[in-house]
């Protein structure tokens, strides 16, 4: 039998207090939040760190709250308590249809935003959305905080901007009128990784012209969860099945996906075009577009 790997542990009684734990201890040291992936990956030794610096005891980042024109989402809420909040799925009802179909109810009442997100797998969920969604990632360290976009988080497969001396403390989502968004994921099984996801936001104003388009893929090889190609494609335009449908053609010819255990590269790549598809005319529908009419049917 295999002796588990020693390690420190520390508890933070504050974001200075866990900066200052990592800035003690050196690289070998990492935040441990709800560990659902952390744990695995040291069962399996992928991950081997000296020293875990536990960070759940910050309770001031377990929010959700709107301030300055924002959505503002601490690290530290957990997948179960974004699900359940009125206030996010009232703003985004993206996040609540992503979080739905992420794991099962027992990871998502341990993983934490900021724990999905600092993973860093290319198969999550949240950062689709939040790269839909136009957010901004407010980073803590030694220096101060700073801010960086949802869509520059990420520099590669399980790699963040996040420095070793540094943490993520809060998501923050723009909040605009005319928006109307929307996840829509194919797995193989209920609570399973996604073998494609999309998530889709579109802004719409008064004459029902999209002024703006996010879109986010996930598992499909887009470059930072990204579909840009087709978003310049929606801006100026009106939203219908067409536009709908090109904007997805054109996901599907700009991703780059990898076959993996979940599925063959063409799979993936048809998934891109038609769940994009799908994701932006449920976003048009809850942003007030009705088909035939430009603007009119609201659903909830
Ligand atoms: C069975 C199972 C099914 C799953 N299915 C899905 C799925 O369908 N879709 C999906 O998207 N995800 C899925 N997940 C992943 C799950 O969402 C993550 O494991 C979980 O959210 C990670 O959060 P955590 O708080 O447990 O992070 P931890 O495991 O504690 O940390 C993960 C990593 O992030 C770092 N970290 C954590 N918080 C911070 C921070 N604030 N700042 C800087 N670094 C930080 C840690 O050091 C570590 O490297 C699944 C996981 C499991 C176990």
């Amino acid at each position: 039998m295999q002796v588990p790997a020693q390690v420190e542990y520390e508890k933070a009684s504050s974001v200075s207090h866990a900066l200052s734990l990592l800035a003690r201890y050196g690289p070998e040291a990492r935040i441990l939040a709800g560990g659902h992936s952390l744990i695995p990956m040291m069962k399996l030794r992928l991950a081997q760190p000296e020293v875990l610096v536990d960070v759940n005891g910050l309770a001031d980042l377990r929010f959700i709250r709107v301030a300055g024109g924002e959505l503002r989402i601490g690290t530290l809420t957990t997948h179960a308590q974004l699900l359940d909040s009125a206030l996010a799925a009232g703003h985004f009802a993206i996040l609540r249809d992503a979080e739905r179909v992420i794991a099962d109810p027992i990871v998502r009442e341990w993983g934490t935003v900021g724990g999905s997100l600092c993973q860093a797998d290319p198969s999550e969920d949240l950062s689709a959305a939040f790269a839909a969604l136009k957010g901004t990632m407010i980073i803590a360290g030694p220096g101060g905080k700073r801010e960086v976009s949802a869509r520059e988080f990420h520099t590669g497969p399980y790699e963040t901007v996040v420095g070793p001396v540094e943490m993520l403390t809060e998501v923050r989502l723009p909040v605009k009128a005319g928006a109307g968004t929307a996840y829509v994921k194919v797995s193989r099984r209920a609570g399973d990784w996604p073998v494609g996801a999309a998530g889709a936001a579109l802004w719409l104003d008064r004459a029902g012209v999209i002024t703006d388009a996010g879109i986010g893929l996930t598992a499909l090889g887009a470059q930072h969860f990204v579909a840009a190609e087709a978003e310049d494609y929606l801006r100026g335009r009106r939203p219908g099945p067409e536009a709908f449908a090109e904007a997805g053609a054109i996901a599907a010819a700009n991703c780059r996906p990898a076959a993996d255990q979940r599925g063959p590269e063409d799979y993936k790549r048809h998934l891109a075009g038609e769940l994009t598809r799908r994701a932006l005319a449920v976003a048009a529908r809850r942003a007030g577009w009705g088909e035939g009419t430009g603007l009119g049917e609201r659903t909830p």
